[in-house]
């Protein structure tokens, strides 16, 4: 496997080899739930691209940004052992020379406004830009995210359309511990209480998934919020969404793609999570 940090090393090594090319983007202290990807991508892809870029621009907060688990050395062991050929671990500088920018404004509409975007202003134009800027790097055929970040994956669809990027996007479902919890690099800042309390995130959705659609949805978010504040989570948001506009559903009966989202707090760490009710 090799390890390159330089973008032009890579893209001279990459020239005569990109018939077949997949990409994992991460952010590394990477775990199960990223392995999946370059697995799957080693299923369908002769040669396979994971970065390891802890991107500044989609961090709001600088604490979170700061506190991001970092462990290369693991992360390029992890990688080799999983047969992933290539690893990308830029610099900032590399990613983001001095005149560089997007070659069209993205519109995003309401995608960026409602869950994650709501919470996390700037989030969704960091991360469209930066797998848009990978993905000019990297020029692979497809483009390997989880769905665990559900919403990412339909802002990036949507970014991959506006930019008419020749780039399949393939979604592979959450990978989870034992005890339901979806694996996340931030799981491991848990405290041991806090790592109890978090796998409720998990069982609210399913919670939500067993109502739907016979109570109504302010119904199910109510209980569901109610449940994670028992297990001593504080929630963020509980919301039940179209799967394609990612706008609250009202009445259950008129939507055939329905996904429910939440975030809570568990002590200083965020957690995101999601299912699918109906598709
Ligand atoms: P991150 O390093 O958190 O930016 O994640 C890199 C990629 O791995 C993204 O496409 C995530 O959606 C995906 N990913 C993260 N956690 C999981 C998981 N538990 N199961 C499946 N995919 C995941």
């Amino acid at each position: 496997m090799y390890v390159f940090h330089r973008a032009d090393a890579m893209r001279h090594y990459l020239a005569p080899r990109r018939s077949s090319l997949g990409f994992v983007p991460t952010m590394g202290a990477l775990h199960e739930g990223h392995l999946q990807l370059v697995r799957h991508a080693l299923q369908e892809c002769e040669l396979v691209v994971c970065s390891i870029f802890v991107n500044p621009t989609q961090f709001n907060d600088p604490d979170d940004l700061r506190k991001y688990p970092r462990t290369p050395d693991q992360d390029i062991a992890m990688l080799a052992r999983a047969g992933c050929h290539l690893v990308f671990m830029p610099a900032v500088e590399e990613v983001y020379p001095p005149a560089w920018q997007m070659p069209v404004a993205l519109q995003l509409g309401l995608l960026d406004q409602v869950m994650e975007g709501k919470f996390r202003p700037g989030h969704f134009k960091g991360v469209a830009e930066v797998v848009y800027r990978l993905l000019e790097l990297v020029e692979p055929q497809r483009l390997y995210m989880g769905q665990k970040d559900f919403q990412q994956t339909v802002i990036v669809q949507a970014m991959l359309q506006q930019t008419n990027l020749p780039v399949a996007l393939r979604v592979a479902d959450t990978v989870r511990e034992d005890d339901g919890l979806a694996m996340s690099s931030r799981n491991r800042r848990l405290s041991p209480e806090q790592r109890q309390a978090a796998p409720y995130l998990y069982r609210a959705l399913l919670e939500a998934r067993r109502l739907y659609p016979e109570l109504p949805v302010s119904e199910i978010q109510a209980r569901a919020m109610a449940l994670m504040q028992r297990a001593g989570l504080c929630p963020e948001y509980f919301d039940i969404v179209d799967g394609r506009t990612l706008q609250p559903v009202v009445n259950g009966a008129k939507y055939d793609y329905v996904v429910a989202c939440a975030a809570a707090w568990a002590g200083e760490v965020r957690l995101i999570d999601n299912v699918t009710l109906r598709r």
